[in-house]
């Protein structure tokens, strides 16, 4: 099919030109002297995207799920009791992922469609006087349902109780996209992989372990090789991996990260916010309901979009596909066929998501879902436009006054931002 894919599930992402090109480069020795300089640069710009100083970040050659595990066999032994709310299918998995290794985990389900519940959270951590539960795992954002929790009421929950569990957060689609705060919300463990907000490929399970999740190996007892902090502290501690790292990887998140840094997190954020809004402005011209609840749940990273009463989203997702090139994201589990999800994170501009959101409208008449023709495109351009930024002085543009004042090295935003 001519022209390019348009690759709107929420994850993996758009990998942007720059971080292909940093990726596409021959191996090299992963034991040299000059490897640290990577590695060591690599830890340090990823405590500023976790917004910490104290913790500790850690690259496993693996995905998210990778992620989920370091974070649990690290700090737990089998038997020990941890609460998580379950509110998706993400939840869901980490929620398995836990019992599979042996821990009791109270469970508290949640509609779908809404997002940690911290007063139940609180109630029942209060309860537990002898302080048997060790953990409480949060999903930030689940991608299932594009529902945001906030991180920030479940760590007063926790403090309310006076609880001293670790808080382990799942932030595979929030963080770098969606405000996350390690050090200010006190999160023990935040896990994220590379495949969405940092628009990479996926193969990267990154967790970042604060001090106290550090010192509670000393307690765990979960086996663990290739997940074992402990051999990783020992080796990353000299800019080296105790097994061979993806060097393509390192050399695509070096460039993620150089990215980040240039356009700065509370940038990021907002552009995520603005997006976002734009696609809720369309789902509202549609007459459609998103899966989320309420205003305080929706996401900016993942809008998933209930289909009527008797439509089947996949053939929404399928049309799509294979009319227009356009990949929307699928419905999953319990929601399968009732939703199909935009992914709206990462290397992401207005222009780009007016075409997933005009490739989506086309989908739905296709398949006999009544929308209007143009108006989920005209509600987000209107909401583009109306929220855009004032126009940036034009580069190079004769300013018979302004070229004698403008300070040297202001020629672009870019250069403004770096120096
Ligand atoms: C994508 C995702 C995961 C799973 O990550 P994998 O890289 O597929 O292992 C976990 N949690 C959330 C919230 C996700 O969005």
């Amino acid at each position: 099919m001519p022209g390019r894919n348009f690759l709107f599930v929420p994850g993996p992402t758009n990998v942007p030109e720059r971080i292909l090109r940093a990726m596409n480069r021959a191996m090299e020795d992963h034991r040299s002297s000059a490897f640290p300089d990577l590695a060591t640069g690599l830890f340090r710009d990823l405590t500023h995207v976790f917004k910490t100083t104290a913790g500790q970040p850690f690259l496993f050659p693996a995905t998210g799920t990778g992620g989920w595990e370091a974070a649990l066999v690290n700090t737990l032994s089998p038997g020990d009791r941890l609460l998580a709310p379950r509110y998706g299918q993400f939840s869901h998995l980490w929620i398995d992922l836990a019992q599979r290794h042996g821990m009791r985990v109270d469970i508290i389900d949640v509609d779908w469609g809404e997002g940690a519940p911290v007063d139940r959270i609180e109630a029942i951590l209060s309860q537990d006087r002898q302080h048997e539960i060790k953990g409480v795992l949060i999903v930030h954002n689940e991608t299932a349902t594009g529902v945001t929790s906030d991180l920030g009421a479940v760590r007063r929950a926790i403090d309310a109780a006076q609880h001293p569990a670790l808080l382990y957060v799942d932030g595979v689609s929030s963080i770098a996209s969606i405000d996350f705060r390690m050090d200010e919300w006190q999160v023990d463990l935040a896990v994220t992989g590379s495949q969405k907000g940092l628009m990479l490929p996926a193969g990267l399970g990154i967790v970042c372990a604060s001090p106290k999740a550090l010192a509670a190996r000393e307690q765990a007892k979960c086996p663990r090789v290739f997940f074992d902090f402990g051999d990783m502290i020992k080796a990353n501690a000299t800019g080296y991996f105790p097994y061979t790292p993806s060097i393509p990887m390192l050399y695509g998140l070096r460039e993620s990260l150089a990215i980040i840094m240039e356009e700065g997190l509370e940038a990021i954020f907002a552009r995520h916010a603005r997006l976002a809004e734009g696609v809720r402005a369309a789902v509202r011209a549609w007459g459609l309901k998103l899966c989320a609840k309420a205003p305080q749940w929706y996401s900016n990273t993942v809008s998933a979009i209930m289909v009527p009463e008797g439509k089947n989203a996949a053939e929404v997702i399928d049309v799509a596909f294979r009319r227009y090139n356009l990949a929307l994201g699928a419905g999953l589990a319990r929601v399968a066929g009732k939703l199909f999800r935009i992914g709206h994170l990462g290397d992401l501009n207005e222009l780009m998501l007016l075409g997933a959101i005009a490739g989506a409208e086309m989908a739905m008449r296709d398949v006999g879902i009544q929308v209007t023709p143009g108006a989920g495109v005209a509600a987000a351009a209107e909401h583009y436009r109306s929220t855009a930024a004032p126009l940036p002085e034009r580069p190079g543009a004769p300013q018979a006054a302004d070229a004698v004042q403008a300070p040297p090295g202001r020629s672009s935003p870019r250069t403004a931002v770096r120096a």
